[in-house]
C-alpha cells in the first residue's frame, strides 16, 4: 500500500473540494490519517429491532422496521413539519422532520421496508420520531456492524448534510478504497508483549465495531499508542539528560544551613518539609543535575524548602535564585526571606520590572562579581542582561505561569546547567503529573504546619447577602481581616470591572468605620502595592480584589474569603484563593456567593469545595469534571495534549503501562536504534517534532 497518510480528503469518494474545506475547518481532517483518526464518540448498539408495540419510555434510542404509509405536511410557517406515518403491523409511529421536507419526500417511498433508527418521543399514546435515520434493511445487516459510531459534528458540518452518518459513509469507503492493510504503527515487540491488537484492526474496529469486545480491544489498542508515545518522547529526554548532563556536586551542608537550623528558624520543621530537604540534598550531591517539582498544598510551608535549598548552595559557593510569576509575590518572597535570612551572613536582592536604573546596575554588577548570593525577582530575572557569576541553583515559584522557554533560558546562564526545584500550589493528579511532566521528580508536602484550623467553606445564595455582611462584621469586631474577590474576565471585562468598583463603593458604606482597599490587574504597579501595603500593614481591614491575589499572596491575619459569583471560577482557582486565608491560628471563612440559577457542573464544584479542603481531592475532581485539556498548566507546557481517545482519568492503568513499557524499551536501547526500534523513532519523530522540548539543554 502507498504512504495513504499524507492523501488530501478532497480525493476521497464522496468529499470533494467544497465538504474537504469544511471537514479541514470545522474538524480539523485534512488528509486520510487524520479521518482515519476521527473516532467516534459513543456507540449505540443496533443488533435489535424492536417492535412498535413494545416502545414505551425506557428507549433513548430505538430501532424499528416496516413500511411509510403516506406523507403529510402539517403546521403552517415556523412549526411547518413533514410527518410519515411508519408502521410495522403492531402500531404506528409519528415520524417528522422540520427540515428538508422535499428532499425527505423525494427520497423515500411508500410501500418500501425501512429500518428507522431514531429518539423516539412519546406524547400520550403517540409515539414520535423527530429526524430519524433511514436506511433500507439489507444495507444495515451488510454491513454487519451492530455498535454505530457517532462522530462528533457542528452546526455548520451538519447544514452541509456532513453528519456523523455522512462521516461514517465516508469513512467507510476510506477503508474501502485501501488495497493492503495499514502499517503497523507499534514495534512488534511492544505490540506482542502488551498483548495488543494490530493497527489495521484497531483501526477498523474503532470506527466499526461487530461487537463490545472488538471495541474493547480496539480502544485499549490506541489508546495504549497515543499515551506510550507522549512517555516514550518524555523519558526519552529525561534519560538522555541524565546520560548527558553532570549538575553541580554541593557536597557539604556547612555554616549557613546550620546556624539557619540551629538559631533562625522561627518553628520546628513539619516532617513532610524535612522529608522533602532531604530528597534535594541528596539531589544536590548526587552529581546530577536536579530537575525537580515540588507540589505543596497553599499554606504548606514550601518557600521555607526553597530557602533552606538556597542556603546550601551558598554553603557550596553558588548564587541561587527564586523567581515568581508577579511583582506582588515577588516583593512577598523577597521580604520573607530576607526577614528569615537577618541573622545570616548573605546577601540578597529584589529585581523586577520596576526596580530602578541605578539599583538595577547595582544588581548586575553585584551578580556578575558575586557579592550577591540571592536574587528574587520576575520574569526579570531571565533577561540576557542578567549575568550571574556562578548560578548554582534556580527556584520557580507556581510553575503553571512560565512557559517552557521560560524554564530552558534559566539553565543557560551558567556553564552547567543548575540544579531546578519548581514550585507549584496546584496540586497535580499522579497521573497528569507523569503525562505533563514526566521528565521531573516529584516531592510533595502533604502535612499543614501544626496548629492550623481547617477553613470552613460556606455556599450563599445572593439573597443571602446580609447574612455575609454579618459574617464579616463580627470578624472585623474580633480584629481580623477581609478579602472579597470579584470576577474579570476578558470577555467580559467592561461590565466585570463596573462590578467590582460597585462592590467597593458599596463596601465602604456599609463598613463605614474601617478603611477598604481595592486591587485589580488594571492599576499600575506601584498603584497596586501601595493598596497591597494597606492591607498587609492592618491599615485596611477589607481588601476588594480580583484574582490578582489568588497566587502566594500571605497576610495571616486575614480570616475571610468572600468569592463574589463564585460559580464563574473554576475549582483550581477557587481553592487557590481560598488559599489566602486559614494562615494564622484563627479559625477563617471562606462564603463562595453564587445565583441561584447554577448549572449542574457549577453546582459540583461549588459543593466539593463546600466538603473539603484537600487540594489533591479538589484537583481529582477538577479534573474528572473538566477534563485535561482545560487544566491550569497544561495548555502552557508545551506538550501536545489534545489527546484522542486515552482519557487520563479514566485510563491510569493503562498510563502506567504505557510508561513501563517505554521505559523499559529505553533502558535496553537509550536512542531508540535498534532495526526493531526504528518504526518508534520515526513516529516519536514526526508527532513531537514541532514541540519545544524542555528537557534538552540547548
Ligand atoms: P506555600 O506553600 O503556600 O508557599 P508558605 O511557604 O507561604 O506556603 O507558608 C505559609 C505559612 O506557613 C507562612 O506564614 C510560613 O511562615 C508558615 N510556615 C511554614 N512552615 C511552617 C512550619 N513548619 N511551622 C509553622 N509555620 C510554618
Ligand atoms: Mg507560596
Amino acid at each position: 500500500m502507498a504512504e495513504f497518510s499524507n492523501i488530501d480528503i478532497k480525493f476521497l469518494a464522496g468529499v470533494g473540494p467544497k465538504r474537504a474545506e469544511i471537514l479541514k475547518k470545522e474538524a480539523g481532517i485534512a488528509t486520510y490519517e487524520d479521518l482515519l483518526h476521527y473516532y467516534p464518540y459513543k456507540y449505540i448498539d443496533r443488533s435489535k429491532t424492536y417492535k412498535i408495540s413494545e416502545i414505551d419510555g425506557n428507549f433513548p434510542y430505538i430501532q424499528i422496521e416496516g413500511e411509510i404509509i403516506k406523507f403529510e405536511e402539517v403546521g403552517t410557517g415556523r412549526a411547518k413539519r413533514l410527518c410519515a406515518i411508519f408502521t410495522d403491523g403492531t402500531g404506528i409511529v409519528e415520524l417528522v422532520w422540520f427540515q428538508g421536507a422535499k428532499y425527505i419526500a423525494d427520497r423515500y417511498s411508500l410501500r418500501t421496508r425501512y429500518t428507522v433508527f431514531g429518539k423516539p418521543a412519546l406524547y400520550g399514546n403517540k409515539v414520535t420520531i423527530a429526524h430519524p435515520e433511514i436506511d433500507k434493511p439489507e444495507s444495515i445487516n451488510d454491513k454487519q456492524c451492530s455498535l454505530q459510531g457517532y462522530y462528533g459534528t457542528t452546526e455548520t458540518m451538519k447544514r452541509k448534510f456532513l453528519n456523523s452518518k455522512a462521516i461514517s459513509r465516508i469513512i467507510d469507503n476510506l477503508f474501502k478504497s485501501l488495497r493492503a492493510p495499514i502499517y503497523e504503527t507499534l514495534s512488534v515487540d511492544v505490540v506482542q508483549k502488551c498483548n495488543l491488537i494490530n493497527i489495521n484492526d484497531a483501526l477498523r474496529n474503532i470506527h466499526f465495531p461487530k461487537s463490545n469486545e472488538d471495541l474493547k480491544r480496539a480502544s485499549f489498542r490506541l489508546k495504549f499508542e497515543e499515551l506510550f508515545y507522549i512517555q516514550l518522547n518524555i523519558l526519552r529526554y529525561m534519560k538522555l539528560r541524565e546520560r548527558s548532563l553532570n549538575g553541580f556536586k554541593f557536597p557539604c551542608v556547612g555554616n549557613l544551613v546550620n546556624t539557619f537550623y540551629k538559631e533562625s528558624l522561627p518553628f520546628e520543621l513539619t516532617g513532610a518539609q524535612k522529608r522533602v530537604i532531604k530528597e534535594i540534598r541528596a539531589d544536590m550531591g548526587s552529581g546530577k543535575q536536579m530537575n525537580r517539582l515540588l507540589q505543596g498544598d497553599v499554606g504548606s510551608g514550601k518557600t521555607l524548602v526553597a530557602v533552606m535549598s538556597m542556603l546550601i548552595a551558598a554553603d557550596n559557593g553558588y548564587q541561587a535564585c527564586i523567581m515568581a510569576p508577579t511583582e506582588i509575590l515577588a516583593t512577598q518572597h523577597y521580604e520573607n526571606i530576607k526577614r528569615l535570612l537577618s541573622n545570616i551572613d548573605v546577601r540578597i536582592a529584589l529585581l523586577t520590572g520596576s526596580t530602578k536604573k541605578s539599583e538595577r546596575d547595582r544588581i548586575d554588577e553585584e551578580l556578575r562579581n558575586g557579592t550577591l548570593n540571592f536574587i528574587v525577582g520576575t520574569h526579570a530575572l531571565i533577561e540576557e542582561s542578567v549575568v550571574f557569576k556562578n548560578l548554582g541553583f534556580v527556584v520557580i515559584d507556581e510553575q503553571h505561569r512560565f512557559g517552557v522557554e521560560q524554564r530552558s533560558k534559566l539553565w543557560k546562564k551558567n556553564s552547567q546547567p543548575p540544579h531546578i526545584l519548581v514550585m507549584t500550589a496546584t496540586p497535580i493528579p499522579r497521573t497528569l503529573a507523569m503525562t505533563l511532566y514526566g521528565d521531573l521528580d516529584v516531592s510533595i508536602i502533604d502535612e499543614l504546619p501544626p496548629g492550623r484550623k481547617p477553613i470552613s467553606t460556606i455556599l450563599r445564595f445572593d439573597t443571602g447577602a446580609a447574612k455575609v455582611y454579618e459574617g464579616i462584621r463580627k470578624q472585623l469586631q474580633a480584629g481580623r481581616q477581609a478579602y472579597i474577590v470579584y470576577p474579570l474576565i476578558k470577555e467580559s471585562e467592561k461590565s466585570d470591572l463596573k462590578n467590582l468598583e460597585e462592590g467597593y463603593e458599596l463596601l465602604k458604606k456599609i463598613f463605614k468605620e474601617y478603611n477598604v482597599c481595592m486591587i485589580h490587574g488594571k492599576m499600575k504597579s506601584a498603584e497596586k502595592d501601595a493598596e497591597m501595603q494597606k492591607f498587609a500593614s492592618g491599615e485596611a481591614a477589607i481588601m476588594v480584589a480580583t484574582t490578582v491575589i489568588e497566587v502566594g499572596v500571605d497576610v495571616p491575619n486575614a480570616s475571610v474569603m468572600v468569592i463574589e459569583n463564585a460559580e464563574r471560577f473554576g475549582l483550581a482557582q477557587l481553592h487557590q484563593l481560598r488559599g489566602r486565608v486559614g494562615r494564622g491560628a484563627e479559625q477563617s471563612y471562606c462564603i463562595l456567593k453564587a445565583s441561584h440559577k447554577l448549572s449542574s457542573d457549577s453546582r459540583k464544584r461549588l459543593d466539593i469545595m463546600c466538603k473539603t479542603n484537600d487540594g489533591f481531592e479538589i484537583a481529582e475532581a477538577d479534573l474528572k469534571l473538566r477534563g485535561p485539556g482545560d487544566m491550569e498548566g497544561t495548555q502552557q507546557s508545551g506538550m501536545a495534549f489534545n489527546l484522542r481517545i486515552a482519557n487520563i482519568t479514566r485510563d491510569s492503568q493503562i498510563l502506567q503501562l504505557a510508561r513501563d513499557t517505554a521505559n523499559d524499551i529505553l533502558d535496553e536501547d537509550p536512542d531508540l536504534s535498534m532495526p526493531t526500534h526504528l518504526i518508534l523513532k520515526i513516529k516519536l519523530d514526526k508527532l513531537f517534532k514541532r514541540i519545544v522540548n524542555f528537557g534538552l539543554v540547548g
